[in-house]
């Protein structure tokens, strides 16, 4: 099966991002959110994008113009009937995603494969939703979606292998690296790069260094581009504690525990980038 046509549930940050990377590759789109404004505020965000990838040279006008024409929008779930994958990048909320993947599996047609994007819901507990969980899978990519290569296929424990295929070839035609892991809690990429932000954090409230200093550190002595505690407020600090929860509760080993000022700070609504203040003020 080669994937022609697909639909994206969910319009936001993600979703957005997801429709953008299949159109610019000439598949066909629907785009699919709750209300009609979520839908105009996810074109308006993929008009930006691909303005300035061809103000810097990185596409064409042609280009521009042939990815906004193979988008299409819908508020419906009925509108996903004829396509070949469904990428779902709703709330991350397990009874929406229940409910979306149980309406999916109603409208689409019996062959297509149903993926989501979640960052730390069991794909195995989303496919036993459905009448195909042979054909659910995880899509995970990363943010932003159209200049980040990676995306980790999860394989349910349900997922044929033939569908992995499909989807891991889907992957690379779209210029994307695909990398095969196991439904676990946090998968590997949230699996190894939380805790690491939460040890930040535990140094941070022992006081062994400043903010400035722990960054500084990751930054020049280990080349990560970002330190950890500025990439905590970027994600949002309760993101970053939601992951260390499932983290914690799925895997049921304490060195999993989110840093007590991690929740304190959530308390506070000191969310990072988004809410003006985090470990740094914005
Ligand atoms: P977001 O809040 O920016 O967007 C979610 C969108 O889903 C909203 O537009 C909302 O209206 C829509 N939605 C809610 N319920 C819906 C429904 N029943 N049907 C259709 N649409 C519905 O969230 P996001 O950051 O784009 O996250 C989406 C998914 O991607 C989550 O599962 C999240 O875990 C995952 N994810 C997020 C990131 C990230 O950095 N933000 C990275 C990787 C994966």
């Amino acid at each position: 099966m080669k994937i022609k046509s697909v639909g994206v549930v969910g319009a936001g940050t993600m979703g957005n991002g997801i429709a953008q990377v299949f159109a610019a590759s000439g598949l066909n789109v629907v785009l699919q959110d709750i209300t009609q404004e979520a839908l105009d505020n996810g074109i308006s965000t993929i008009t930006t994008s691909l303005d300035r990838m061809l103000k810097k040279d990185k596409i064409s006008e042609l280009q521009k113009n042939d990815a906004l024409a193979n988008i299409q929008c819908a508020t419906d779930l009925q509108a996903l009937s004829e396509v070949d994958l469904v990428v779902e990048a709703a709330t991350e909320n397990l009874e929406i995603k229940c409910e979306i993947f149980r309406t999916l599996d109603q409208v689409c047609k019996p062959e297509a494969v149903l993926a989501s994007n979640t960052s730390s819901i069991s794909l195995t507990r989303i496919a036993r939703e459905t009448r195909r969980s042979g054909q659910v899978i995880g899509m995970h990519f990363m943010n932003p979606v159209p200049m980040m290569k990676l995306v980790e296929i999860i394989r349910a424990l349900q997922t044929r292998d033939d569908v992995y295929a499909v989807v891991e070839t889907l992957a690379r035609d779209i210029g994307k690296t695909p990398v095969e892991v196991n439904d676990s809690p946090g998968f590997v990429s949230n699996r190894i790069l939380l805790p690491m932000i939460n040890e930040a954090v535990y140094t941070l409230n022992e006081g062994i260094a400043s903010v400035e200093a722990i960054d500084t550190v990751m930054k020049l002595g280990m080349a990560h581009p970002m330190g950890p505690l500025a990439l905590a407020d970027l994600i949002g600090l309760d993101t970053c504690l939601a992951v260390m929860e499932v983290l914690h509760e799925g895997l049921g080993d304490t060195k999993y525990r989110p840093c007590p000022l991690l929740r304190r700070m959530v308390d506070a609504g000191y969310l990072g980038r988004k809410s003006g203040k985090g470990f740094y003020d914005y």
